[in-house]
């Protein structure tokens, strides 16, 4: 194998290393599958993989996940074999090993390494304060907010300011925290470790991934489910409570509620108000555009591919790799 031809991106979104493995979708042309989190744009063809692939590798606690956000049965069928973080598996001459990524709950890099010792690593997505940076030949990374526009000055600020604007919606009634699975869990993680002590309201799937992630060493607070008598009472009588919704849900609320959407695309501030007691703010399960150069820095790879498959501005993460350390960079899939 060419150097060129050892990793690649394909149009199905599939990330191929080496002679063996694809990440986050399926790939008839290697043996074995790995699904780096439980994010849906990683989750491609999954059920492809789990009929046709010799073997779907995850952690465990992304086998959790995709237990209650998809379903068990979904996964009875395949063979799935969980590793942990630093552990390897052999096949034929390449060994193949898992390293935590800075993400949701599970979220895992991917390392192969062949029998000459080249290494080729794909980051997944990632947040580089808790990644450790991998070596790598060829390092596949994500390209999210890969411009360098995306710029997150105000990281430190983010969880102090959460807990402030929450403390300041409690003190007239309850509180809805919008966002995606695994980034509200982590919102309860930060309010439970601030020491507030409320109850968190929340429909049943979110219940389930939070169950999921306190089980697998995360504080998520005390929950109580909205459909229960308890849970609907606590919301009509405007208790002092924090309501956690999923992001689609935004739009069945009633008006006048002070409401907090957390969203990663935001670079102004790390607080930012949208409307009478409406507020964003900036917590990201991502890197910005510094961190990810940052990672290309400390793994100094050979080449560089960018996921263009899930990120808008690979290209142009691509063109500031090349330019910033004079190493061939490349996004795909080719367009
Ligand atoms: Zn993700």
């Amino acid at each position: 194998m060419t150097t060129l031809t050892k990793a690649t991106i394909t149009k199905r979104g599939a990330i191929l290393l080496g002679k063996s493995v694809a990440c986050d979708a399926f790939d008839p042309s290697k043996p074995l599958r790995v699904v780096t989190h439980a994010h849906a744009d990683h989750m491609n063809g999954l059920r492809q993989s789990l009929r046709d692939s010799e073997r779907v590798l995850m952690t465990k606690a992304t086998k959790d996940l995709i237990g209650v956000l998809e379903s068990d049965r979904c996964l009875a069928d395949g063979n799935v074999q969980t590793l942990d973080y630093g552990e390897s598996i052999g096949y034929e001459d390449e060994q193949i090993t898992l390293f935590r990524a800075g993400h949701i709950l599970g979220a895992t890099q991917v390392q192969v390494e062949d029998a000459e010792g080249f290494r080729m690593v794909n980051t997944g997505d990632f947040r580089i304060e808790d990644t450790p940076v991998l070596p790598a030949d060829i390092l596949v990374i994500e390209a999210t907010y890969g411009s360098p526009w995306c710029k997150r000055a105000f990281a430190k600020e983010v969880k102090s300011q959460l807990v402030s604007i929450v403390e300041k919606g409690l003190k007239a009634g309850p509180v809805y925290v919008f966002g995606y699975h695994g980034k509200l869990q982590e919102v309860m993680q930060i309010l439970s470790t601030a020491g507030l002590e409320v109850l968190f309201v929340v429909p049943e799937r979110v219940f389930h991934v939070s169950k999921v992630c306190e089980k697998h060493g995360m504080n998520v607070g005390s929950l109580i489910l909205s459909d229960t008598k308890e849970g609907r009472e606590m919301l009509e009588t405007d208790s002092t409570c924090i309501a956690f919704y999923h992001s689609s849900s935004r739009s069945r609320t009633r008006e006048g509620l002070f409401q907090i959407t957390v969203s990663g695309w935001e670079f102004n501030s790390a607080l930012h108000e949208i409307g009478d007691n409406e507020y964003v703010i900036a917590l990201s399960d991502h890197s910005d555009f510094y961190e990810l150069i940052e990672y290309v820095r400390q793994s100094k790879p050979k080449l560089v591919i960018t996921d263009g498959f899930r990120g808008a501005h690979a290209q142009t993460l691509a063109k500031e790799i090349h330019k910033r350390f004079e190493i061939p960079a490349v996004a795909l899939p080719e367009r």
